[in-house]
């Protein structure tokens, strides 16, 4: 057999195999894939040259198999559970944490149940998790509320269950190869991560994958992590948590963060920051990503891009520095967002004289 033909074969490495020494997988872990990991490092050419940034480029989160990084995580802490016995998952989410928390639940047969609030999840979410088989609880509050109940029963009840946010350390284990993937396509690490803050573990996880990689002599040099929270749901900026939080962007739309602690020893001990941006500076990212550069995410995941652009039009960022955009989920996720920012269908009798008016040529 040619080289490329048993490669076929064998098929490319699972993400948990690949990455399997910094991972707690043993012999007895019933390892799960849904062909999670391994998303493309996307250079962003066009809105880099408007910003005069020469090496901007986007880690494409979107391309995991239920269109989120949460995939990463998951695998991780889904195949643990059922290492451990489990027979049914639970967690609180914004949308993502449960869309793939029921996937992988459903890849292993275990129950899932979620527990959302009421009317703030992205259409999408709300179906996969729906489609996959979870049972949805939904609870007039918000995320914080819907966490603490969700830890409150992990904690109390007699059932089998494994609480699969990421309060769940397995969950950030799982999360640290996005960093690992991006120092392979690199070479070494970026000198800059940015990335939107939520619940503030992506960036634990990810500053703690740089640190793991680099120890194993694996990368070179570690990046300064720049976090971004939205401007309304951002407690770790302010210092003090949010009981309202309010946003365009639900998948960080969290004014309590689980992994604070966590995210500001990243932003410290590497000698970055977390700053907070508008929904109009959101939005203007997710627009241009889309139509500059033909990638379609979720508007939460372009608080990477908006912190960037701030901070390049303030003179805050090197313009050789390689800096690096997590995109942390699909657009098509939220398709009442991109409904609402998207110009109108053109209409046009069913001819080519018709369609050659409307478009004005
Ligand atoms: C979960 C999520 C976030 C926030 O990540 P945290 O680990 O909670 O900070 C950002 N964007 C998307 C699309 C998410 O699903």
């Amino acid at each position: 057999m040619s080289p490329p033909a048993a490669e076929m074969a064998r098929g490319r490495p699972r993400l948990a195999e690949r990455y399997r020494a910094f991972l707690p997988i043993t012999d007895a872990t019933p390892l799960l894939s849904l062909g999670e990991g391994f998303t493309p490092l996307v250079r962003l050419g066009r809105i880099g040259g408007d910003l005069g940034l020469a090496h901007l480029s986007a880690k494409v989160e979107g391309q995991n198999p239920t269109g989120s990084f949460k995939d990463r995580g998951m695998v991780v802490a889904v195949s643990k559970a059922l290492e451990a016995g489990a027979r049914a998952l639970i967690c609180a989410s914004t949308g993502n944490t449960s869309a793939s928390a029921a996937a992988y639940g459903a890849a292993a047969g275990l129950e899932v149940v979620v527990v959302l609030p009421r009317g703030q999840i992205a259409a999408g979410k709300l179906l996969q998790a729906q489609v996959t088989g979870a049972r949805v609880v939904a609870v007039e509050g918000n995320f914080d509320q819907a966490l603490r109940i969700v830890r409150e029963l992990a904690e109390s009840t007699s059932h089998p269950i494994t609480l699969v946010n990421s309060v769940n350390p397995f969950r950030l284990d799982g999360q640290k190869t996005a960093a690992f993937e991006i120092c392979d396509d690199l070479g070494r690490a970026p000198d800059v991560l940015a990335i939107p803050v939520g619940n503030a573990g992506n960036i634990s996880a990810y500053w703690a994958g740089f640190r793991d990689y680099r120890a194993a002599g694996l990368s070179a040099g570690l990046p300064r992590m720049f976090g971004f929270q939205a401007a309304g749901a951002a407690p770790i900026v302010l210092g003090h948590r949010v009981e309202a939080p309010e946003t365009i962007a639900s998948a960080i739309r969290i004014g309590d963060p689980a992994s604070w602690t966590k995210a500001a020893a990243a932003r410290d001990e590497s000698g970055g920051l977390i700053e907070a941006v508008t929904d109009d500076e959101i939005l203007a990212a997710w627009r241009d990503l889309a139509r500059l550069e033909g990638i379609f995410c979720e508007p939460s995941s372009a608080a990477s891009l908006a912190g960037i652009r701030r901070l390049a039009a303030e003179g805050r960022v090197d313009r050789d520095a390689t800096i690096v955009c997590v995109l942390t989920g699909s657009g098509l996720k939220d398709p009442k967002t991109a409904q609402e920012n998207v110009s109108g269908l053109l209409v046009a009798d069913p001819t080519a004289a018709a369609v050659t008016e409307i478009l004005g040529w």
